[in-house]
């Protein structure tokens, strides 16, 4: 009677990929069971992986040279020692492969291919996965620890740390170290951002469509945006994978942040843009793709000024008033 079981299992199995309705036979089965498992397994892992990875180049300042193979790479390894513990503990052969990890269609996510094979006996079980994973702030929770993933943005510290920027709390502080970096690329305005700060971790803003931030609540919108340093998507800023690569512009749809400058009495008219892509643009025939836009206040107490310097096409994303 065991053959014909095996039979009948040969014949569920490929009941199944011609009706997912009748998924619900193979619950109970063990081989699906563990399937089902790395998968959910793999998106915890990518966002582990991408962080590590985050905080290494903040840490090193070094850009990785080929970032969708050090993370491919890296989860590999890491699901490797998951599917290792399968085996050992249920005997079942498991085996994961990690085929890609890409930009994905959302800025804010990483698109990952795997497949998946579990065998047990004469019954094998493959599966192909495509995911579209999240890197935001995610809560660790559902596996009873409340860390929470943070991945910090590689590009700043890539550009200014070398001369003198530093991390306080959820902040990158740039002292002079940012002047210097502009400097360094002949370009004009460059004191305009003596003591900028830009934050430390990518999160997604709220605030939707965009042009929220500055046409409607009086500009309270933009000031929240830019007190809670939130991340917006952007046609021409880079991917989270391509900034790990040191760059500020890629083809991918990519985040785009502003850089602050420090609030003050004295009243520039005209500087650097401050999204981070226009700042760090490497992309130009001297070296820099970065432009200048015209002074905006976004909020004042008594004769402080807090501003941004901003472009046209950056007013216009965000319904600030065109110069
Ligand atoms: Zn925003
Ligand atoms: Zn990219």
């Amino acid at each position: 009677m065991i053959i014909p079981a095996v039979i009948l299992s040969i014949i569920l199995i490929n009941l199944i990929n011609l009706d997912i309705s009748t998924n619900t036979v193979l619950k109970s089965d063990t081989m699906f069971h563990i399937s089902n498992d790395v998968e959910r397994n793999i998106p915890i892992l990518t966002r582990l992986s991408l962080k590590e990875t985050a905080e290494n180049v903040v840490k090193n300042t070094e850009p990785v040279s080929n970032s969708r193979i050090t993370i491919k790479n890296d989860l590999q390894s890491k699901i490797d020692n998951l599917t290792r513990n399968y085996q050992e503990n249920t005997g079942v052969t498991v085996y994961c492969e990690i085929k890609s990890v890409d930009s994905a269609r959302d800025p804010f996510e990483v698109h990952v291919m795997s497949i998946i094979s579990v065998q047990k006996g004469n019954v094998s079980y493959i599966r192909d996965i495509c995911q579209n994973i999240s890197y935001l702030d995610y809560n660790f929770s559902e596996r009873l620890s409340i860390e929470v993933v943070k991945i910090p943005d590689p590009l700043p510290l890539i550009k200014t740390k070398k001369y003198g920027a530093n991390v306080t709390g959820n902040r990158i502080n740039y002292g002079s170290s940012l002047t210097k970096y502009l400097n360094s690329k002949g370009i004009n305005g460059s004191f305009v951002y003596e003591n900028a700060s830009s934050p430390l971790y990518i999160k997604k803003c709220p605030f939707e469509p965009y042009n929220v931030h500055g046409n409607c609540n009086g500009f309270f919108n933009l000031k929240n945006c830019i007190d809670n340093g939130f991340y917006h998507e952007s046609n021409d800023g880079a991917c989270l994978l391509c900034r790990l690569e040191g760059k500020a512009t890629c083809n991918h749809l990519g985040i785009e942040t502003f850089i602050v400058p420090d609030k003050s009495t004295n009243y520039f008219l005209k500087g650097p843009s401050s999204p981070d892509h226009v700042i760090f643009s490497e992309n130009g025939p001297y070296g820099y793709g970065t432009y200048s836009g015209n002074v905006f206040q976004y909020y004042s107490s008594g004769n402080v000024s807090y501003k941004l310097f901003l472009d046209n096409g950056h007013r216009l994303k965000y319904g600030i008033p065109v110069y």
